[in-house]
């Protein structure tokens, strides 16, 4: 069932505690704050009725329901390139990227999907579950975020030797469900609907059984949960000035957990740190994608704003300017080679999904994180100095300065101050501003850290045919040992 903008907006007013710059949020839907990045996820379900867009482009028929394309469980590469098409249309229609939207932190779901039978061989109690809350996502068209990430504290000691708290645990079980604490980082938590809560993998990992050991669903208005964000960038200044910061902040929150009851219909695995462990190793199989998917539109902006410069300034007739804006293509060409190949060499999941190629998707968002400061500075590079010297438009409008600051911004016919002031503004915005520094610190960090990309491709590389290429190269003996020791259990990492 496909839900309006309007019911999502509701479904926020459920009296959840949400806290900003020290402020108690009343209305996410109305906050400054809140209110740019809600309106964009509202969009995202206002746009599946939208009768300018083609009706299967963003649903699809099931039965006599219609459900989002971005929710459906893979099962045929169609449905990878339905995905693609259906972010590409949106991001066109919001003229803006934004990442935590819901399809991007679904896919981890379809990954506990095809872990239930060896989570319910671990621990049978929660076999249904799964299965319930991967068809509830697609009924009732909910918005869900990660979440992973504990504060951890001191990572040298076990969290028990520690404040417990730094990890999230359970403390008490009751008829009803399991009682949480601790905390979480989350990006939109504040204004999603649930959150897919895992532990980070931590000093505890050694154990059989460990209370911190839990997989559930949280609801973000359940009594005991309290978001207290960081502050946001929308507001800072002018939209003219900060077009993207003023629309695209997504807010991220330290979900704090004070004894949150869990239902037990809500609980997918419960002290067994081997599902724990289970679930980690294959958490980003499917939305590894999406979260690529997003840096690709990221380098277009790169491309285009770096691009538009050059071509008001002249620069790019000249040839060692030529070769970087084709650095930043080979680097975005890059992205978009290894995801469209991990959609045409997509494997089989133990679950019967359609994963993308795992080897080639997370060669491919090392390629799309690490290289993303280099190429980022190439474009502030190819932008100039203007970037952040340029006034504000309130200058621009003023009439003690306006008719400078028009002769100085001009360039000729075509190119005249009001257009150079907006692309400097959006590439400032791009590039420069709080919010692009924020922006790249996500990539880097939001959906795991490098370290953790590193072990996911070390993890799903085939080693056999490089070890049998040198073996026949080199003529090895029979005796070498072909057996790849396995990806180092990975530690701290969302
Ligand atoms: C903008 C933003 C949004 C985020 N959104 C979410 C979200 O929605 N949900 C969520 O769950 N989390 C989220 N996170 C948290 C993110 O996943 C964590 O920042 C990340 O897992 C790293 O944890 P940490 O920050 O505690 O760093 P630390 O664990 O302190 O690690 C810091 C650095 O130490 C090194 N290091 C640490 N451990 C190892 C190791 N085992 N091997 C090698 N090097 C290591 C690495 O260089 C690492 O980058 C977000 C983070 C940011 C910055």
């Amino acid at each position: 069932m496909l839900r309006t903008g309007e019911q999502y907006r509701e479904g926020l007013k459920d009296g959840r505690e949400i806290w900003i710059d020290g402020e108690r949020v009343k209305d996410p839907t109305t906050h400054p704050a809140f209110k740019p990045i809600v309106d964009a996820k509202a969009r995202m379900y206002d746009i599946q009725f939208d009768k300018q867009y083609d009706a299967n482009l963003f649903s699809y028929a099931d039965g006599a329901d219609r459900n989002p394309v971005l929710l459906k469980r893979p099962t045929v590469q169609q449905d990878w390139w339905d995905k693609w098409n259906a972010i590409d249309a949106y991001f066109k229609d919001i003229k803006g990227v934004v990442t935590r939207v819901g399809d991007e932190t679904i896919g981890e779901m379809w990954s506990l999907f095809d872990g239930r039978d060896v989570l319910n061989k671990i621990d049978p109690r929660f076999a249904a579950n799964i299965d319930n809350h991967i068809e509830r996502v697609l009924r009732e068209d909910l918005f869900h975020v990660s979440a992973n990430t504990d504060p951890k504290g001191d990572r040298s000691v076990r969290p028990q030797d520690q404040d417990p708290d730094m990890m999230v645990h359970v403390v008490k079980e009751t008829d009803k469900g399991i009682i949480i604490r601790g905390a979480k980082y989350e990006t939109a938590a504040a204004y999603a609907d649930q959150a897919f809560l895992k532990p980070t993998v931590g000093a505890w990992s050694d154990e059989k059984l460990s209370d911190y050991a839990v997989g559930c669903i949280v609801k973000m208005g359940a009594p005991g949960v309290k978001h207290i964000c960081r502050s946001g960038f929308a507001g800072r200044g002018s939209k003219e000035d900060y077009p993207l910061s003023n629309q695209f902040d997504e807010v991220d929150t330290l979900m704090v957990l004070d004894d949150v009851l869990i239902p037990w219909e809500d609980v997918f695995f419960h002290r067994y740190t081997e599902g724990a462990r289970f679930i980690r190793s294959t958490l980003h199989r499917y939305s590894a994608f999406p979260y690529v998917l997003r840096v690709l539109y990221t380098a277009d902006m790169m491309i285009g704003a770096a691009m538009w410069n050059c071509k008001q300034t002249g620069l790019d007739k000249m040839q060692s300017v030529k070769e970087k804006l084709a650095d930043m293509v080979a680097y975005r060409e890059g992205i978009r080679a290894h995801l469209a190949a991990s959609i045409a060499l997509a494997e089989k999941s133990p679950g019967g999904l359609l994963m993308p190629n795992q080897s080639l998707l997370y060669a491919g968002r090392i390629h799309a994180c690490s290289n993303l400061p280099q190429v980022m500075h190439i474009a502030r590079e190819l932008c100039g100095g203007q970037l952040c010297v340029t006034p504000n438009e309130a200058a621009f409008r003023n009439e003690g300065t306006k008719g400078w600051l028009e002769k100085f911004y001009s360039l000729n016919q075509n190119w005249q101050s009001d257009d150079r002031r907006k692309l400097l503004a959006f590439a400032r915005d791009l590039l420069n501003s709080d919010y692009a520094g924020h922006r790249l610190t996500f990539v880097q960090f939001a959906q795991a850290p490098h370290f953790n990309h590193l072990a996911a491709l070390y993890g799903s590389f085939d080693f056999s045919g490089p070890l049998d290429l040198v073996k026949k190269c080199a003529d090895l003996s029979d005796r070498v040992d072909a057996k790849v020791s396995p990806a180092a259990p990975v530690r701290s990492a969302a």
